[in-house]
């Protein structure tokens, strides 16, 4: 055999809001070998609400396996190669199944999911000074819609299935890793039932300190301990594959999806700092051991924790709901693009927005607002405004939400960041790359292998101990092969059209209440 079918591979499953990847990696070299990726369809079943079904997950995770295990045997790979699995998920994604039928009880409830936001309100209104920050010192989060305790909450109060199922004690709940690991390791025949610490961070009914979920928590949001997963660490042998062709590979890793792409980043450090443009956009700073809280609207969360005896590492976050949902939107509801890519060539026609600004607040706003009641606006028409200002306007909304999230990270952390480390989807597009440089003035750092946030949890799965295939305090870790897009406007334009956003923003807010 040749060199390559010798050598170890890790893969990941990565399983994001818009699709589903199946990746393989040389352990070695950082290398991709293999991949498979197929989409998933979201359904909006009423204005604000965002589902999507957990046996098309499922479906899609056997799918992108399968495919890439033949894909591997093509190239004379062997996939008894394949060392040890990882898990990458959208977080905050809320499900419950039934243990004994292995079926869901109910679609999955998306992040971005809106149905809750007069619970939340309600809640903040109860809350000491209607601080939405009440709850912060345990969980480094503000009530908002966007996590989970609050969308199993609705599950419980609104699905008679759940309900009942909680009752007679066959209710599991969970984000899309702990479904996808409880499926693949065996599901109603002794699958585990379990999270790693970064998903359990996003709940809400986890306390980022002692590790543990919260038992005040868990009664703030009435939720029933028992059907919560166990929390482990990000880096351990949680099971093994039950079925298909990597049937007794262990599945040794789990992240979150930023979390995930934080480490395959190579952001060890603290200061160390990625932004990954995918539906929505988000900024993360590794802080190190111990938790920082911010005073400019950024969560505090689980950055990783790589092993059992492992320490966390901690994370400040600035979260942006819509970034590459605006371009989803633009195409399957505006119908002004017919793919993502085709978005590129119509805003470069323009060259400027023209005036025109966009806010596209369709889940009220995240960080540093967290104001649910906001709504997406476009501003600035005249006659002359076309589709191909819109366009721009929407590349240019998804850079200022970067640079609100950036402004926030340096004020809380007193050291301006001098480059940004970018990944995701988004990130294809030259002009956003040219354009977030320009508006943040600072260089912008896109590496040449984009899938990093699938690299975070391979590595990590081959990282866990019993698997020791991938040696994370290697040198050649610590940078990955990258392109640079240096700021090409001056700094007074770039404050003038940053200026009239923040003026947009305004007054997008206070809409839905
Ligand atoms: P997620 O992990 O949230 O599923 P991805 O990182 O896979 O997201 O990125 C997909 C998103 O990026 C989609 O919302 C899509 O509209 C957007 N996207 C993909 N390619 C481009 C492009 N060339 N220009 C602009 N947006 C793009």
């Amino acid at each position: 055999s040749n060199g390559i079918t010798a050598d170890p591979l890790v893969a990941a499953i990565d399983q994001g809001t818009s699709s589903t990847r199946f990746l393989v990696f040389n352990p070695k070299t950082a290398e991709l070998i293999s991949h498979h990726q197929v989409e998933i369809s979201q359904s909006f079943p009423k204005e604000g609400w965002v589902e999507e079904d957990p046996m098309e997950i499922l479906q899609s995770v056997h799918d992108c396996i399968e495919r890439t295990c033949e894909k591997l045997t093509q190239l004379q790979i062997d996939i008894s190669s394949i060392k040890a699995i990882g898990v990458t998920n959208q977080r905050e994604t809320t499900l419950v199944w039934d243990k004994e039928t292995g079926k869901p009880l109910y679609n999955a409830i998306v992040w971005l999911d809106l149905r809750t936001q007069s619970t939340v309100e309600r809640l903040i209104d109860k809350a000491p000074g209607k601080d939405k920050n009440h709850l912060k010192h345990k969980t480094g989060l503000p009530i908002s819609t966007y996590f989970s305790a609050v969308k199993l909450r609705w599950l419980l109060d609104n699905v008679k299935e759940v309900a009942e199922a909680v009752f007679s004690h066959r209710a599991m709940f969970g984000t899309v890793d702990s479904w996808i690991i409880w499926c693949l390791t065996g599901g109603k025949s002794g699958g585990v039932h379990c999270t790693d610490v970064t998903n359990a961070s996003r709940t809400m009914l986890f306390n980022i300190h002692t590790l543990e979920w919260d038992s005040e928590l868990c009664k703030y949001f009435d939720v029933p301990v028992e059907i919560l997963p166990d929390v482990r660490s990000s880096s351990e042998i949680y099971g093994i594959m039950k079925s298909g062709s990597l049937t007794g590979v262990p599945i040794s890793g789990c992240l979150g999806d930023q979390s995930a792409a934080l480490v395959g980043q190579m952001c060890f450090k603290v200061g160390q700092a990625k932004n990954t443009y995918g539906t929505g956009c988000f900024l993360l700073c590794n802080t190190g051991v111990k938790p920082v809280l911010s005073d400019h609207g950024l969560l505090t969360t689980i950055a990783y924790k790589m092993g059992r005896d492992k320490p966390a590492f901690y994370a400040l976050e600035g979260s942006v709901a819509i970034a590459g949902a605006v371009v989803r939107w633009l195409k399957d509801n505006m119908g002004i693009i017919q793919s993502s890519q085709e978005l590129e060539k119509l805003a470069s026609a323009a060259g400027s927005s023209y005036g025109c600004y966009f806010v596209p607040a369709f889940s009220g706003l995240y960080a540093p607002y967290w104001e649910p009641s906001a709504r997406g606006i476009i501003c600035g028409l005249t006659q002359f405004t076309n589709r191909s200002h819109l366009a721009f306007a929407a590349l240019e909304a998804v850079c200022f939400q970067t640079r609100e999230i950036l402004d926030a990270m340096n004020q809380d952390s007193g050291v301006p960041l001098t480059q940004l480390q970018v990944d995701g989807g988004m990130t294809s597009n030259r002009l956003l790359m040219q354009l977030q440089s320009d508006i943040l003035c600072i260089p912008v750092v896109r590496p040449t292998m984009s899938e990093t946030t699938a690299l975070g949890a391979a590595m990590a799965a081959g990282a866990a101990e019993g698997v020791n295939v991938w040696d994370l305090t290697s040198d050649s870790l610590t940078s990955l092969p990258s392109e640079k897009f240096q700021p090409k406007i001056n700094l007074e334009e770039s404050e003038f059209r940053y200026a009239r956003w923040k003026k947009a923003v305004q007054r997008s807010m206070n809409w839905e209440t």
